[in-house]
C-alpha cells in the first residue's frame, strides 16, 4: 500500500517514540523492521501517514528506520505484513 509520511521537521524525536509505543500496543504482528517494502533497517520511530482510497482518507501510524521517519521521500510503500494502526484510537 502506498501512504503519504505526512511528518516534518517540526515532529519532535519524543513524539516519534510516542507513535513507535502507540504501534506496538496496538499492533497484533511482532515485527522489528522499517515497514517501508524494500527497507532492511531497523524501525525507530512511529510515523503518522495519510492513506487515500477512492472515499476516504485517512492516519495511520506505521513504524519506520529514521531516514524514512524524517521524510526524504514523502511517498512509501508499506510492507503487507506490517500492521498499519489507525491513528484514532484511544489507548
Ligand atoms: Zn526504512
Amino acid at each position: 500500500m502506498i501512504v503519504t509520511n505526512i511528518s516534518d521537521d517540526t515532529v519532535t524525536e519524543e513524539a516519534r517514540n510516542h507513535w513507535l509505543k502507540y504501534w506496538k500496543h496496538f499492533t497484533k504482528e511482532e515485527y522489528t523492521y522499517c515497514s517501508e517494502a524494500n527497507c532492511t533497517e531497523k524501525h525507530d520511530h512511529g510515523v503518522l501517514v495519510k492513506h487515500r482510497s477512492p472515499t476516504s482518507e485517512k492516519l495511520f501510524v506505521v513504524p519506520l528506520c529514521k531516514e524514512h521517519s524524517y521524510g526524504y521521500q514523502s511517498q512509501l510503500e508499506i510492507d503487507e505484513r506490517v500492521d498499519i494502526i489507525p491513528a484514532e484510537l484511544c489507548l
